[in-house]
């Protein structure tokens, strides 16, 4: 018997979500959409987990945001604990004071460990991830999502996230555009063997990186070590990196080659500069290095990606299970699209100050002395590490739009209770209810809270989105960002 023809938008919807692409951005969204019942699918061309071991710098807003869904014991142990300080243009500079957080450090720790962790976090909470699935069509119709995989099979969902990376499939699909500037450097980076004592390593390339930028070779034990050299003259782009790549540029700047040998992996990034004019088409999202890419000056993409995945999450979770208000979905674009350009502005400001050119050098010298001053080196930390983001909620005090900091509360402590990934009302007067939105927002009653605000209601991503001490003005603020009340 033939196979009847269903016509797209009339079958049936096989997940509510479908997350493109398991890197950290969509392993953090998976789990934060689970954390309300969403029915998630993550799709992951590779088949197995990268093994690219790049080092990264987790910064104090995604620590927190960790701390606020229970991550952070997790994580700790496969990190480096360093200090809030250095990150801007690598101008060496102390800690700032006074940085208001809790967790106000820098973790290093390699990328690949953070995703594990996320991913297992979105397992165990109930997400379906498949590797091996490349995304090659995407559709949209009233109803949902089409999703046509490289292979022939064919999903639909309601909705549908690209967190697929830079050359993200699901943006060129979208035709959303992606202005900024090209790469005008590329660089090669790899873990591989050598086979000269370190200390004439160490002699070399302390001699040379004055100089010469970027290019290191730092040791990780066992005679592997990290190398980058830039890719200048080197090979196709569209082509992998090999070793003799690795060893050519080294014997051009270092006259050697330090006999290298056996990598483990090698591979090729750009200083490329863009960022998606939506973040938004229909019933299809973008989160991200899909939808802002930039120098890796500073550390942030991941930070940001994680970042974008926990403002986005509860709000399309809100979309899905039908309490959203009108307008909350396209608060994600409204609140991220400025940050993302903040972040690429500050890669640009930083990019102009490593360049060895008499002009910007001058700038750096100057904002060298500036950042002697306080206020100024706090400010850069706060701006790199995310804490200092204040969403344009409307008038009010300053702490609103901001993130609360982590604070001791009589049950512990406040992030404790934002695990679950609800809003939460912390009320000092002890006279507020959140009554019939009790299934979106918890309510903790503490006097005695570290905070100098009668009430506060916090957002599921620990944004402050009202603060005072009257029922009434509480209320239109709960329907503003949780819909409107059970009854
Ligand atoms: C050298 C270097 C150092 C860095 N250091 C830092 C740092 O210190 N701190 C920091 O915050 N950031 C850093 N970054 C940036 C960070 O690595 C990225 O921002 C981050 O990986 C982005 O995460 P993502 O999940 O958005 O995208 P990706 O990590 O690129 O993940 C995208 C996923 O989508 C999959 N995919 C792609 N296309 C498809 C498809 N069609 N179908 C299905 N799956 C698909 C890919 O296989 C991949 O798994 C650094 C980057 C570089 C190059």
């Amino acid at each position: 018997m033939p196979a009847l023809h269903v016509p797209a938008d009339r079958a049936p919807l096989d997940f509510d979500v479908i997350i493109v692409g398991c890197g950290p951005t969509g392993a953090m969204l998976a789990a934060e959409l689970r954390l309300h019942d969403v029915r998630v699918l993550v799709l992951e061309k590779e088949t197995e987990p990268t093994s690219f071991v790049r080092i990264v710098g987790l910064h104090i807003r995604s620590l927190e945001l960790m701390a606020m869904r229970g991550l952070l014991d997790r994580i700790l142990p496969h990190g480096r604990r360093r200090p809030a300080a250095g990150f801007f243009a690598a101008i060496a500079k102390p800690e700032p004071t006074g940085l208001d957080s809790a967790y106000a450090y820098l973790l290093g720790i390699p990328q690949p460990v953070i995703v594990n962790l996320l991913e297992e976090h979105a397992i165990d909470l109930g997400a379906q991830i498949r590797r091996g699935c490349a995304v090659a069509g995407v559709e949209q119709d009233d109803a949902g999502v089409t999703v046509d995989l490289a292979d022939g099979e064919r999903l639909r969902s309601r909705y549908l996230v690209g967190c697929d990376g830079a050359r993200s499939t699901v943006r060129k699909l979208l035709g959303v555009g992606f202005p900024g500037e090209p790469a005008r450097t590329e660089t090669l980076m790899g873990e591989m063997q050598v086979s000269v004592p370190p200390e004439e390593i160490a002699a070399k390339v302390a001699e040379i990186s004055e100089t010469r930028r970027p290019f290191w070779l730092r040791p990780f034990g066992n005679g592997v070590y990290s190398v980058v050299v830039p890719a200048a003259g080197i090979s196709d782009r569209a082509e992998p990196p090999t070793l003799e790549d690795f060893q050519h540029q080294l014997r051009a700047i270092a006259g050697t080659d330090f006999g290298v040998h056996s990598p483990r992996w090698l591979s090729r990034f750009g200083d490329a500069t863009r960022l998606a004019e939506r973040y938004r088409v229909g019933r299809v999202l973008l989160a991200g290095d899909a939808a802002h890419i930039h120098p890796p000056i500073g550390g942030q993409g991941l930070n940001l990606g994680v970042q974008d995945a926990v403002n986005l999450g509860w709000k399309l979770a809100a979309q899905v299970r039908g309490w959203a208000p009108d307008t909350l979905l396209d608060t994600y674009q409204a609140e991220r699209h400025p940050v993302a350009a903040d972040v690429l502005d500050n890669t640009r400001a930083q990019a102009e100050l490593l360049s060895p050119e008499p002009g910007p050098q001058a700038v750096r010298r100057l904002l060298t002395e500036l950042m002697d001053i306080d206020e100024v080196n706090r400010h850069l930390i706060e701006k790199i590490t995310g804490i200092g983001i204040r969403y344009d909620f409307g008038a009010g005090p300053d702490l609103l739009g901001r993130r609360l900091r982590d604070i001791a509360v009589k049950q512990g402590n406040l992030y404790g209770l934002l695990y679950g990934g609800r809003g939460l009302l912390l009320d000092r007067t002890e006279r507020l209810t959140v009554g019939g939105w009790s299934d979106r927002v918890a309510y903790l009653s503490d006097p005695t809270a570290e905070v100098d605000v009668p009430g506060v209601l916090l957002r599921p991503d620990g944004h402050v989105a009202w603060i005072g001490d009257d029922q009434q003005d509480m209320e239109e603020h709960l329907s503003r960002w949780f819909g409107e009340p059970a009854h």
